[in-house]
């Protein structure tokens, strides 16, 4: 078995997630992939602006992980902007702050990420049914079906279809 994945908690998801210089198509474009914490890392410290021990306590992670994280980003998005790569946001070890679900007869509860990461819900406290989904988020798909066994770890993409299953 791998190491147990460190999940971290993020507020907030872009809506835009692909970015590509003007002009250049993209299948001859270099890409850079930044994932979803660190373009939350990006959010909390650069555009909030607050201090690294907030925002390592709002991520639920140490403030050395922070840090590492946010570096990580700032210099994939350097890369990006200075040579001319595309970016997408996508994949990662994140779980949102906090997660409503829907059961098929209707029921929605929220559930937080503190619940998530230890122990992610499998059936309606209102009725008890199996058949329970997280509600999709600005209209983004999931990831892989079959979550939230795979939690936030598959990729995102507009329309539902996983672009892919793993990195
Ligand atoms: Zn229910």
């Amino acid at each position: 078995m791998g190491r147990i994945p460190k999940w971290r908690r993020v507020a907030f998801i872009p809506e835009i997630t692909y970015f590509k210089p003007v002009g250049v198509s993209l299948r001859a474009l270099d890409k850079v992939r930044l994932s979803v914490e660190e373009a939350e890392a990006i959010r909390l410290k650069d555009l909030e602006g607050l201090g690294q021990e907030e925002c390592a306590q709002r991520m639920s992670i140490s403030r050395p992980t922070f840090h590492r994280v946010l570096e990580s980003a700032r210099s994939k998005l350097a890369d990006a902007l200075l040579n001319g790569k595309a970016i997408r946001i996508e994949g990662g070890n994140f779980e949102m702050a906090m997660r409503r679900f829907r059961c098929t007869n209707g029921h929605e509860w929220d559930v937080p990420f503190e619940v998530m990461v230890t122990e992610p819900p499998r059936f309606c406290p209102t009725c008890n049914t199996l058949n329970i989904l997280p509600t999709q988020p600005f209209g983004f798909g999931w990831g892989r079906r079959g979550w939230p066994r795979h939690r936030g770890r598959g990729t995102i993409s507009r329309g539902g279809q996983p672009t892919s299953g793993q990195e």
